[in-house]
């Protein structure tokens, strides 16, 4: 008989969920949150407690196109909770963005916070829209439409957003301005992952790239890897993919294939990084014709004999239908949700390690940290600051993942989230339930 998730019962977590693949990407969460909860014998009003979100905005935004026409969009804004924090998370861009999907996004923010010792809460919105068809104009009264009717949600000592799929700076940089012309002050400290001319920190936009090569470098360690030579195929050549193919290929790694939309590109001799990057942006952001290696699918991608895979892209990428074909030693996972909770089951078995999202892909938060500490001191860092408390703070939180789940004979991926829930749960502990 199928579990039933009854979360009014005592012994809520304490049947095993069935093992999931392409489900909605809540119940991939709340399936992890599951197997920890039961590990750390959680509280099952905890339980309820600390699947919930907190708050759920869903507005709509009426756009005047450039033709003159209006067109209404939806947006999301989900607050998961703010037990540490004021709550922090991205805001993507794109048609794929649904309620499900942006209640996990907020949830693995809330876990990652926790995991890398961040003081926030988690939170996650977007809008459902393709931004490859709109004008920058179309973008910007977009953006600041979405922000004036969540103009009460946000605050820096509330909820902050910052740039996730599809959205970047200048998305930091309309929603700053929208705020603070309603707040008749400029509050720079109400969006991370601005331009640096508006307050924004140093590094920001290569956190997320650089804590997915610190945490692969960790775990590679860990397992006796040697770095000078290691291949990886890196899925994804956005701000996340990107940076960490290039930042991995300094520390002497072989790059061997990436891909962005218009497919992978593998040359087993290694990708000149440098020049991928100086084509994707000459060539409207695609790699597509990229002449320094072979075309080659997602899935002969994912399926290379490589020493680390690093999916950069999006979610549910490493499914039960591909994972058996994965070759690599490590997944460190650039993407937020790219592998199936099943998929994870054959992973394991096959001994991958899989560096967990809500653990590798923590640098663009923790960044986003450091520049709300700035913009609240008036007072910025140097660069070389910046990356060294962020490796810092990485290698803190991998080995303590690392030891957890060696505690309680797990995988990386269970070990952050028992970390993180733990961290969490304590917290609501010491502030009890307001009646
Ligand atoms: N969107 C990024 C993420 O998923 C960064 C969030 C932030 O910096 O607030 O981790």
């Amino acid at each position: 008989m199928p579990f039933k998730r009854d979360v009014h019962a005592s012994s809520v977590y304490k049947e095993p969920a069935p093992i999931r693949d392409h489900e909605n990407p809540f119940e991939a969460m709340v399936d992890r949150f599951d197997v920890a909860a039961q590990i750390l014998e959680l509280d099952p009003g905890f339980y309820e407690y600390l699947i919930t979100p907190t708050r759920i905005h869903i507005t709509a935004i009426p756009v005047v196109m450039d033709t003159g026409r209006i067109k209404v969009y939806t947006g999301y804004r989900v607050i998961h909770n703010d037990i540490l924090g004021p709550s922090k998370g991205g805001i993507r861009y794109s048609l794929d963005v649904n309620l499900p999907e942006v209640k996990a996004l907020a949830a693995w923010m809330t876990w990652k916070c926790a995991v890398v010792n961040v003081p926030f809460g988690g939170a996650k919105g977007g809008v459902t829209c393709n931004p490859r068809e709109m004008s920058a104009g179309e973008l910007e009264r977009l953006t600041r439409r979405y922000t004036s009717n969540l103009i009460d949600v946000f605050g820096p000592d509330k909820d902050i957003p910052a740039p996730d799929m599809n959205t970047n700076a200048q998305t930091m940089a309309w929603i700053l301005d929208t705020y603070s012309m309603h707040a008749k002050r400029t509050e720079n400290a109400v969006v991370t992952g601005k331009p640096i001319k508006l307050g924004g920190s140093l590094g920001r936009r290569e956190a997320t790239g650089r804590g997915v090569m610190t945490t692969a470098l960790a775990g590679m360690d860990r397992l006796g890897m040697r770095v000078p030579q290691s291949t990886v195929a890196v899925q994804g050549f956005g701000n996340v993919g990107s940076v960490a193919a290039q930042l991995m290929a300094e520390q002497g790694c072989k790059i061997v294939a990436v891909s962005d939309v218009s497919g992978g590109y593998h040359n087993a001799n290694g990708i000149d990084i440098t020049k991928a990057l100086e084509y994707s942006e000459k060539n409207g952001y695609s790699l597509e014709g990229f002449d320094g290696a072979e075309s080659i699918t997602n899935d002969e991608l994912l399926a290379l004999e490589v020493d680390i895979l690093a999916p950069c892209a999006m979610e549910d990428q490493i499914t039960s239908r591909n994972a058996e074909s994965v070759k690599a030693k490590i997944i460190v996972e650039g993407a937020n949700g790219p592998t199936t909770p099943k998929a994870d089951a054959i992973l394991k078995d096959r001994g991958v390690m899989v560096i967990p999202d809500i653990l590798a892909n923590a640098g663009g938060v923790t960044v986003s940290y450091f520049e709300w500490v700035q913009d609240r001191q008036g007072y910025f860092w140097s660069i070389d600051r910046v990356n060294r408390r962020l490796d810092r703070m990485m290698r803190i939180a991998f080995d303590s993942v690392f030891d957890v789940a060696h505690q309680h004979d797990v995988t990386l991926r269970i070990g952050a989230y028992v970390d993180a829930i733990k961290k969490v749960a304590d917290a609501l502990k010491l502030r009890g339930i307001y009646a």
